[in-house]
């Protein structure tokens, strides 16, 4: 038996606590074939926090994370909190647990299942192996910089900063570069260095630390150029980290390679192994409580977890298979069914993943 793991698991709103409990059974699963021992501890946040606490965050929830190796996070939010003040939003809460784990550095995800190479707007032959994993900056620049409005000669001016300085950049470029060894060893950096003066100091940084990491090939790319990229050639691409904004844009457009949202998974990090996953979508109110949803996506962010934080990477592999094989076999929730009288329900799905994981 191996040391015990403390996961918090956060469920949330809308399909949250759906999509999260096949995760627990995927989890369940790895104990009993690898001898894993998890410990986990559920709590309130978001809209149910608001309900039954006053606040989407509550400090012993906060505890609870805290106390923990990683946090699972199903979504949160809803119409039903959408009128509240900004303190008893849902989305607030977001923003402050990232801030109070220290979590810097957002991993995203976008791998192609071949079998569900039809379902992107991209032609299958470009999509062909495509297995990419963007890191993106978290807490700085443009986002967090100063912002303020003035008046000029010319009307009403609005200026947002963008700053970075060199030990933010340090920590999640060494981070990508850490991520990429464990990879296809390939790391993009992507900037826009011929005109921003934060990207030229982002590169310097890049080039002054990457002897430290030889085994990995690291190529720099204009961010223009790497949204272009990303069409034309995704499957070239390994790890690619980048700034706070670029990063944004470039993971959303990355993510749609893939299809659909019920598929993409997530990581936040901060400083040593501590994570919190979560799937890219939302609480999804318009299918909550139907057994509908897809839990691809949280399955995937519990492999991301095990491979991430735990190291488990031969229990993360498993589970990526098992995923492969049941959509191999035709299997499909509704999101991504081309017949939608066959599709599967959300426990369904998750049964069919739990049976098909299999240890090499
Ligand atoms: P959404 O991701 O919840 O839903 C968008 C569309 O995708 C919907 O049609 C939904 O049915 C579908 N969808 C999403 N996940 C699915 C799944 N697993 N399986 C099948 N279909 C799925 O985005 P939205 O509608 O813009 O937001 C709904 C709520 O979620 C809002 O309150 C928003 O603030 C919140 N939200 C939360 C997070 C988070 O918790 N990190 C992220 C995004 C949105």
């Amino acid at each position: 038996m191996s040391e015990t793991k403390k996961i918090a698991v956060i469920s949330g709103d809308g399909i949250g606590p759906e999509v999260v409990a096949e995760a627990e059974k995927v989890l369940r699963r790895a104990e009993e074939l690898y001898g894993y021992s998890f410990e986990t501890e559920h709590a309130l946040f978001g809209g149910i926090a608001i309900d039954e606490k006053g606040t989407p965050l509550p400090e012993e929830t906060l505890k609870v994370c805290k106390s923990a190796d990683a946090v699972l996070l199903g979504a949160v939010g809803g119409p039903k909190w959408d009128n509240n003040s900004k303190e008893l939003r849902p989305e607030t809460g977001l923003l402050g647990i990232r801030k109070e784990l220290g979590l810097f550095s957002n991993l995203r995800p976008a791998v192609v299942f071949d079998c569900l190479k039809e379902a992107s707007t991209l032609k299958p032959e470009v999509l062909e192996g495509t297995d990419l994993m963007v890191v993106r900056e978290l807490t700085g620049g443009i986002y967090f910089g100063e912002k303020f409005r003035r008046e000029t000669e010319h009307g009403e001016e609005a200026v947002d900063t963008c700053a970075y300085n060199v030990a933010e950049v340090e920590r999640i470029v060494r981070q990508a570069f850490e991520i990429a060894q464990g990879r296809r060893k390939k790391l993009a950096s992507v900037d826009k260095a011929n005109v921003l003066e934060t990207s030229r100091l982002w590169r310097e940084t890049v080039n002054r630390i990457a002897p430290d990491y030889p085994d990995v090939e690291l190529e720099h790319v204009l961010v223009d150029n790497c949204a272009m990229q990303l069409l034309r050639r995704p499957a070239s691409f390994d790890v690619i980290v980048t700034e706070n904004m670029f990063g944004d844009i470039l993971s959303d457009e990355a993510a749609m390679l893939t299809g659909s949202i019920g598929m993409l998974a997530s990581a936040s990090l901060g400083e040593g192994s501590f994570g919190l996953y979560e799937p890219v979508h939302g609480s999804a109110p318009d299918i909550a409580g139907q057994g509908l949803a897809n839990p691809i996506a949280t399955i995937l962010s519990l492999a991301l977890m095990f491979r991430t934080t735990f190291g488990y990477g031969e229990a993360a592999d498993a589970i990526e298979a098992a995923v492969a094989k049941v959509l191999d076999e035709g299997h499909r929730t509704a999101d991504i069914a081309v017949d939608k009288s066959k599709a599967l329900s959300t426990s369904q799905m998750g049964d069919l993943i739990v049976a098909a994981i299999q240890k090499a």
